[in-house]
């Protein structure tokens, strides 16, 4: 049996930043929309992390980005 280390993918907080507010609201949702969201990506800025990760991760490096889940389903 083999374990397997997942990973989730993770996207520049800075990158995010640029996008329109159309595209922005197509690559993740919030519920107060686009300024909602510039507003929470700038304050996790401001907290020292330069990623944002896609979808539930529990296991962060502090930048932000997933530091993997070994042996876990995807
Ligand atoms: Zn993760």
């Amino acid at each position: 049996m083999t374990t397997q280390t997942t990973w989730h993918i993770h996207m520049p907080i800075d990158y995010l930043l640029r996008l329109s507010d159309r595209r922005l609201m197509e690559t993740l949702s919030h519920p107060d929309g686009a300024q909602g969201a510039r507003a929470e990506l700038r304050q996790m800025l401001a907290a020292g992390k330069t990623n944002l990760v896609a979808g539930p991760c529990d296991n962060q490096h502090p930048d932000g980005s997933c530091a993997g889940h070994p042996g876990k389903e995807q």
